[in-house]
């Protein structure tokens, strides 16, 4: 008695939630721009789009995914593929200097990465899904936190939540600055490099600067690393063996005159199209660094950081993209070599089947990263097109 009440209830409910106005997708990225939110503390941004999803009748939303990971699960009940498309909702410590109305209201922090767009491309989703419900098999959303430190999608994919779910293929995309607007960019195999940073701590023996004699000064050991360290740059793009080493940050000693550096550090950040090269050059460096130090009788440590694994684009999937872009007859092109920048959607790619692919974001668009930044909102219907399309041609 009570259980058919309540799916009365339930069947009302959903007709009333369909019949509400949708909710207006560049309003609505232009809340979650307002409120940037950093990687790891995307507690807002996660509750605004569980409410938003929730009038989209999701079968099931799974909340604080690998932090403050949202899921929404559209299940057909009907025998099919499972599909998963990932979007990342978190911003970076950088002031904005927009001055627009919707600019950031949250002091350091703004989205300039475009995740408030990347989020309300699968809201998008998520409508369309609920008005046009796919014929078969199942399509999950998941709104991915802590992309820029490269944490998210390691947290989510060893979430016990997340692991029952077990998709069959993945799809992404990032918006893509210095590309026309809409325009789907897309290749096969590597998509992005193998990113990983490293600090490199020296440390020696303070003296006093008429006796550096009698101390440990890692000046020479610095000085001779970041010179071996450049000479494993391959700057050939086309080359499997791509590997670009940018110095970040380098600190020797401290100011005072009167005393001799007895410590010191140096940051980099190293890109590879290939994992095998990643962890080449990392041993070169480990090897590069033990034997100076030994030479020079400093003891050293290297800690490794902010690692995003290779983006390896699977045939089948980017055929999908290619299709739909041409289905859709958007601009789209083939992208001769891989973006240079790190993504942790490359850690769905080592496990399962999957692909990412660039929207274009406008050729006068500011790059990523930079505080003038702005998503486009013109280019959210090219993505929500794509993703519906994509998940309609496996599942439809
Ligand atoms: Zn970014
Ligand atoms: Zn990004």
């Amino acid at each position: 008695m009570y259980k058919s009440f309540d799916k009365q209830l339930l069947q009302i409910v959903k007709y009333k939630l369909h019949t509400l106005p949708k909710t207006n997708l560049p309003s609505f990225r232009q809340l979650l721009h307002q409120y940037p939110e950093i990687a790891g503390n995307e507690k807002e941004t996660a509750q605004k789009i569980y409410s938003e999803l929730v009038k989209c009748s999701p079968t099931t939303i799974i909340r604080n995914v690998g932090g403050y990971g949202v899921v929404a699960v559209f299940d057909t009940g009907k025998k099919g593929k499972t599909l998963l498309f990932r979007g990342d909702m978190d911003a970076l410590p950088i002031q904005e200097v927009n001055e627009f109305d919707y600019k950031s209201k949250n002091k350091g922090i703004s989205h300039k990465c475009g995740h408030d767009g990347h989020s309300t491309i699968l809201l998008g989703l998520a409508q369309k899904l609920m008005e046009q419900p796919l014929k078969r098999g199942k399509t999950v959303l998941l709104f991915q936190p802590a992309e820029e430190i490269g944490q998210g999608a390691k947290a989510v994919i060893n979430d016990g939540k997340f692991a029952k779910i077990k998709p069959d293929i993945a799809f992404a995309l990032h918006n893509v600055p210095g590309y026309p607007k809409g325009q789907i960019v897309y290749r096969k195999g590597a998509f992005n490099p193998a990113v990983i940073s490293l600090i490199i701590r020296f440390q020696g023996l303070k003296t006093h600067a008429a006796e550096q004699e009698n101390g440990i000064n890692p000046d020479v050991a610095i000085a001779s690393l970041i010179l071996k360290i450049k000479s494993l740059i391959n700057s050939d793009l086309d080359s499997p063996d791509f590997c670009n080493i940018t110095t970040i940050f380098t600190r020797l000693g401290s100011l005072d005159y009167g005393t001799a550096a007895g410590e010191g550090e140096l940051h980099y950040t190293i890109r590879c199209w290939t994992q095998d090269k990643l962890e080449a050059t990392k041993r070169m460096i480990l090897n590069f660094t033990q034997e100076i130090c030994e030479k020079q009788q400093l003891k050293q440590e290297i800690e490794w950081l902010h690692y995003f694994a290779a983006t390896a684009n699977d045939d089948n999937a980017v055929d999908y993209i290619e299709k739909s872009a041409k289905r859709l007859k958007f601009d789209h092109i083939q992208k001769p070599t891989p973006f240079k920048w790190g993504e942790d959607f490359g850690l769905f790619t080592e496990f399962m089947a999957g692909a990412m692919f660039g929207l274009g974001a406008g050729e006068t668009t500011p790059p990523l990263h930079q505080p003038d930044y702005d998503f486009p909102d013109e280019i959210i219907p090219y993505g929500v097109a794509m993703f519906y399309d994509i998940a309609e041609a496996i599942n439809g």
